[in-house]
């Protein structure tokens, strides 16, 4: 077996663990498995992985660093695959433009002023308008990205009545040293809250390697994996 043969083997592996373990949440929630998306998280993994996990039926990548994931991006669109690309690291204001060329959502959006820096990019950028979800900062800390309290609200209607932008719902990462049980509870009731006030805003991406089940248990509709299914990611980067 060559190098790509073992990998493709290795991936396809995980891979079937990572979906058993979806849909074992599912069924233990009383939800079916197509409920929830996978969001295959590929930072610090090469476009080379992100084809085998095309390859094997994956249809959602996600990448936290603009400037790798435009590059792979490329890459991929150049092999002639087509995916859906999420965005989830924290972006600064002055890379929307280069974002908004590659991604389909944006799930750390967490100020006013990045609302309006991806309106304005998306509506010189793209035909349609770009799915956005608010992160919401499950431990109120700011420094670890998302939004709390009434911020939360603001940002949502601010991407809700934005022209380029549609709002899709809500992110999160459950705080370090929390039950993940408890944090993905709130993150549910203020889902539920933000659907009373943006019906179409039904998204909540919650869930990662360590914690998808909590997540599903508390409606998730999109986990996003990457250890699991990549293997243990270099610290260094
Ligand atoms: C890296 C990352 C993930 C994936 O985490 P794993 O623990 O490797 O599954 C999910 N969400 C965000 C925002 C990330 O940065």
């Amino acid at each position: 077996m060559g190098s790509d043969d073992r990998r493709r083997a290795e991936l396809a592996a995980n891979l079937q663990q990572v979906r058993e373990r979806i849909s074992r949440a599912c069924a233990a929630a009383g939800r079916r498995s197509d409920s929830v998306t996978l969001t295959a998280v590929t930072k610090t993994y090469p476009a080379s992985d992100v084809l085998l996990l095309a390859g094997l039926g994956v249809t959602d990548v996600g990448e936290n660093k603009d400037q790798d994931a435009s590059v792979k991006a490329t890459e991929v669109r150049a092999a002639g695959v087509r995916l859906r690309w999420h965005f989830v690291g924290q972006l600064q204001r002055n890379k929307a433009k280069s974002v908004c060329a590659y991604a389909d959502v944006v799930e750390s959006v967490d100020s006013l002023r990045l609302v309006a820096a991806l309106d304005r990019a998306a509506a010189g950028t793209r035909d349609e308008p770009l799915e956005v979800l608010v992160q919401v900062s499950l431990d109120g800390d700011p420094g670890r990205g998302g939004v709390a309290g009434d911020d939360l609200w603001r940002v949502s209607d601010a991407a809700a009545s934005s022209d380029g932008l549609r709002l899709g719902g809500l992110m999160a990462v459950a705080p370090l040293g929390e039950d993940p049980d408890r944090a993905f509870e709130r993150l549910a009731e203020l889902a539920g809250r933000l659907v009373t006030t943006h019906p179409g805003a039904t998204t909540v991406s919650a869930g990662m390697s360590g914690d998808l089940e909590a997540a599903i248990r508390h409606g998730a509709t999109h986990v996003r994996i990457g250890t699991s299914l990549l293997g243990m990611r270099n610290s260094l980067r």
